[in-house]
Order: structure tokens, then C-alpha cells, then sequence
């Protein structure tokens, strides 16, 4: 499977919004910050230019960018989450959103196995992550209400892993559609996520539309 291998900032600054793909480092060194800086000292020099008025496409484009570019999946593989998200009985732009979160690399970050989604693909695919007691190493493979995640037990000494649990437990990032079990280190999806509950912050009507055009 293709995948973005450069720099995740280069992303964030041409979105002009950061997305936080290396995890709580996009805080405080995101590519965004400078590039932005850099912009408003170009338009000050160049006496108050506005930049140019974005179109509809671009804002419709911008707004699917960011939904699949926060998620890291490929155009192809986005695009099959949408047509499966059309045939949801409720609204497509929440479901699009509800399956892009239950992912298992979304879940093994949000449990706090890794703070980066980068982190946790990388944990998925070398087989150290399990769904109800078997190993599973797709990224993409959407997870259902009552599936049990845990780690490798060995994986879960490593000090990687550790400081994701660490800082998960500090920032109590845990949302409520997931439970926790501290001391087996499992976590299990205990109900479908709300709209408000999903990481991914779009106007998702606006995909909805670009993709309807
Ligand atoms: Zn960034």
C-alpha cells in the first residue's frame, strides 16, 4: 500500500492548519507556525496584499484534504470508506467520520498505546497489536462495538509504548466510547463514537458535497 513518507508538517502548511501528525510535537514544532509567520511578513512588505479569495472547489477540496490527510489513508482507500459511509442509514458525512475513527491505528492511539497516529500504524503493522486475543496488523481494519485491543505484552515494556500510556493517562485523552482496563493494559470499543467525540475537526457536509459533484 502507497503511503506519504515525507515530511507530515509539509502537509500542515499547505492546508494552513496543523493536523498534528507527529502526535503533541505539531504543539510546539510544526512547519505551520513559520510558514504562517513567514506569510504575514510578505504580505506586511508587500503592503497588506490579501491573499487570493479561495474557490468553491478549493474550500471543498481543503476540507476533504484535511479529513483524509488527519486519517493517512490514500485517496483510493478513502474513497471506499465514503462510498461505505453513503450507504449508512443516517447521515454520510457522520458516518464517514464514525468509521475513519474506529480504525485500529486510530483506536491504538486514542487507547494511548502511541501519540502519534504515525506511531501507532507502525505498531499495527509490525504485529504487536491484537483484536480479541489475535494478532491483527491492518492499519485500515475498522473496529466494532465489543472488540478488545491489547499489546504485546513485551511491546508494552517498551519505553515508546510507556510514554504513550504516560501521557494518555496525564492528559486523560481517553474518550468515553472506549474502556480501559489498566491493569491487563486492554482497552475495548464500547459503543459507536458521536460526531462530537471524532479527532478529525471538519465541516464534513463540505465532503459530503465534493464528492456529490
Ligand atoms: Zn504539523
Amino acid at each position: 500500500m502507497s503511503r506519504y513518507t515525507g515530511p507530515s508538517c509539509k502537509k500542515c502548511v499547505k492546508i494552513q492548519q496543523k493536523m498534528f501528525l507527529k502526535g503533541t510535537k505539531c504543539h510546539t514544532n510544526c512547519l505551520v507556525d513559520r510558514a504562517q509567520k513567514a506569510e504575514k511578513e510578505k504580505r506586511f512588505s508587500a503592503g497588506g496584499k490579501r491573499p487570493n479569495k479561495q474557490s468553491d472547489y478549493g474550500k471543498h477540496l481543503r476540507e476533504k484534504q484535511i479529513a483524509r490527510l488527519t486519517a493517512q489513508v490514500t485517496e483510493a482507500q478513502f474513497k471506499r470508506f465514503f462510498a461505505k459511509a453513503s450507504k449508512d442509514k443516517g447521515q454520510t458525512g457522520a458516518a464517514l467520520l464514525r468509521f475513519l475513527e474506529v480504525r485500529l491505528d486510530n483506536i491504538v492511539r486514542r487507547l494511548g498505546f502511541a501519540v502519534s497516529l504515525k506511531a501507532s500504524r507502525q505498531l499495527v503493522c509490525h504485529g504487536h497489536i491484537s483484536v480479541n486475543g489475535r494478532c491483527l496488523d491492518i492499519p485500515s481494519a475498522m473496529l466494532k462495538p465489543g472488540d478488545e485491543v491489547s499489546i504485546n505484552p513485551k511491546t508494552a515494556e517498551t519505553l515508546l509504548v510507556k510514554q504513550g500510556l504516560e501521557h494518555a493517562e496525564k492528559t486523560t485523552q481517553r474518550p468515553s466510547f472506549l474502556s480501559w482496563d489498566a491493569g491487563s493494559r486492554k482497552g475495548k470499543l464500547v459503543r459507536w463514537p458521536d460526531r462530537a467525540e471524532s479527532s478529525i475537526s471538519v465541516d464534513e457536509q463540505l465532503i459530503v458535497e465534493f464528492y456529490s459533484k
